[in-house]
């Protein structure tokens, strides 16, 4: 299998040292070769400093990872969330903090106390693919963080993106909703391939939430599913699934798509995820094949947590993301030596 891989936030300065040594005693003896760490703002960067985050990673920092992946033989892969994720509960992200005009619904006030659902139906800003000075504030970001990773793929995250071609936005009103989300992901891409670098994304909004039966989160509700069909062929999938193992990853092979299945905490979930990867695989035309890329888990509980959880006394529920971490890895190495 390609990618064994495993995303989770980026460490902060204080647990990298830790998290050093989990790439080297947990990460690199399971075979996991390629790991995603979400960065978002938590960097000092350099051609952008008014958008690092108090207390985030310099680049020497970032450097004491890369060495740690080299010498593991690691993929590292930095994650900035572009699009949507520009926000979260009452919080508004730093890029939209910093630059309040590339907001896609500036009308829409951050709450006090904020619930779901709301009278907005906001879960996550997102930035307006359409504002002219945008790609120029994010693009510098992505080059200077991919450069610091010394990175040949970057993970733009673009899950869950609620606000798109909002009837008010100037710019976007009216537009398609697939035609936008597409627009944006060749943007990305085409701007990273100017480096020779690929582009990765989750797949949610690629899947019609509502024919599935997938919902709003893990699937599209709002239109823009139809993107399958016009984003570039080179971007891979990152297909989660937390409480079933859909078969999506046959789908995203079917349109000519690299695609690697994402458990999060469910270790039985996860498990029968790498068997039915091991079987996309064997049992694919040759054509279909190599797009099963393999699998990943996705942490989302902060590096410390984590951690915490991984190291700490056992608790008693048996879907946490560390038993899913032993679990799959664990079947990940009982297959391959099995074939
Ligand atoms: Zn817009």
């Amino acid at each position: 299998m390609p990618v064994r891989g495993f995303a989770i936030g980026a460490p902060t300065p204080r647990n990298l040292d830790s998290f050093i040594v989990f790439m080297n005693n947990e990460l690199a003896p399971r075979g996991i070769n390629t790991l995603i760490l979400r960065i978002d703002y938590n960097y000092q960067f350099k051609t952008h400093p008014e958008l690092a985050d108090k207390n985030s990673l310099s680049t020497a920092d970032v450097k004491k990872v890369v060495a740690a992946a080299k010498q593991n033989h690691i993929r590292l892969i930095p994650q900035i969330n572009l699009l949507g994720h520009q926000s979260w509960a009452g919080e508004t992200g730093k890029l939209l903090a910093v630059y309040p005009q590339f907001d896609e619904t500036p009308w829409v006030k951050m709450p006090v106390n904020y619930v779901w659902p709301n009278a907005d139906s906001l879960y996550c800003k997102s930035y307006c693919p359409l504002h002219p000075g945008v790609h120029k504030v994010v693009f510098d970001i992505v080059d200077e963080i991919c450069d610091a990773f010394e990175s040949n793929a970057f993970h733009a995250g673009m899950d869950e993106v609620f606000y798109i071609g909002e009837a008010k936005c100037p710019r976007c009103g009216g537009k398609d909703k697939s035609e936008l989300f597409a627009g944006e992901v060749r943007t990305i891409r085409d701007h990273l391939a100017q480096k020779g670098r690929v582009l990765w994304i989750w797949g949610d909004r690629l899947l019609d939430g509502k024919t599935t039966g997938l919902g709003r989160w893990e699937a599209s509700f709002n239109d823009t599913y139809r993107a399958v069909d016009m984003i570039p062929k080179d971007v891979v999938i990152c297909d989660w699934h937390y409480e079933r193992p859909d078969k999506t990853a046959v789908y995203f092979a079917m349109k000519g798509l690299q695609v690697i299945t994402c458990p999060w905490r469910q270790p039985d979930v996860a498990v029968q995820q790498v068997r039915d990867m091991i079987t996309f695989r064997q049992q694919a035309t040759k054509e279909m094949q190599p797009r099963y890329l393999g699998v990943m888990e996705t942490i989302w509980s902060p590096v410390t947590s984590f951690l915490n959880e991984y190291y700490g006394r056992p608790v008693d529920t048996t879907n946490t993301p560390s038993r899913t971490f032993n679990a799959m890895y664990e079947e990940l190495k009982n297959l391959h030596k099995s074939h």
